[in-house]
């Protein structure tokens, strides 16, 4: 069950007061997607991780401040103003990308890349496959540069190397998939992650750009396949 509440915020952008519906919980029940979207009713709350002010058109979670950013110029310029305007994407994708150019501006490298990942998911959510690949490749963008920061999106580079791994699966690029994943395999013992890399693998060497879950990945590497590794 999803549990929703009214709040009052104060933007951190223009000052004004304003009412958001905060997410207070919701069920999951059942197994996430290979890129981290949560399974169950969790799903469908995307549009509850943004919310929008309305005098002034600040996107972010709960309105709250950003740092390094001057938030009431930063969402009055003609960048910030396009992206939300891009009618190549769902309003809600916008809402996402809107607030990824804020953590652009401020050198926000994690949350840009959860924006990014949010972004793909309204895509999908709307059929939008050519739409949801060009926010995947520029997911796999935020997922380098963040490691180049020496920093990581899941906590554990383990659990990233994975999120890449899916990432470049569905946006095709098969054979990056089937190196990575060896090398990935090689390098990890017995567990969890190794069995989702060779499932990656398998899905890459069968072309399969299409959403699998985590409970797929165990379900395959408890069955026989005799046909991996060529
Ligand atoms: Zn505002």
């Amino acid at each position: 069950m999803t549990m929703i509440a009214e709040d009052n915020v104060t933007c951190a952008s223009c000052g004004a007061s304003v009412d958001v519906m905060m997410l207070l919980s919701t069920s999951s029940f059942g197994s996430m997607d290979l890129d981290t979207r949560p399974p169950g009713l969790a799903r469908f709350t995307l549009s509850r991780q943004i919310d929008d002010c309305p005098h002034c058109g600040y996107r972010s979670r709960g309105l709250e401040a950003l740092t390094g950013v001057d938030l009431p110029a930063a969402v009055r310029c003609p960048e910030y103003l396009t992206i939300l305007a891009d009618e190549r994407f769902p309003q809600l994708a916008r809402d996402f990308l809107a607030f990824r150019h804020l953590c652009q501006l401020g050198g926000h490298a994690r949350d840009a890349l959860w924006a990014t990942l949010c972004a793909v998911w309204a895509c999908d959510d709307e059929d939008l496959g050519a739409e949801a690949r060009t926010l995947r490749e520029e997911a796999l963008g935020w997922l380098d540069r963040l490691h180049a920061e020496g920093q990581t999106f899941s906590g554990s580079h383990d659990h990233d190397a994975l999120l890449t791994l899916d990432l470049a699966r569905r946006t095709g690029h098969f054979d990056d998939v089937v190196e990575r994943a060896d090398t990935f395999v090689d390098r990890l013992g017995d567990g969890f992650e190794r069995e989702i890399a060779r499932f990656q693998r398998s899905l890459a060497q069968q072309r399969d750009t299409q959403t699998h879950t985590v409970e797929e990945a165990i379900e395959w590497a408890e069955s026989p396949h005799p046909d991996e590794g060529a």
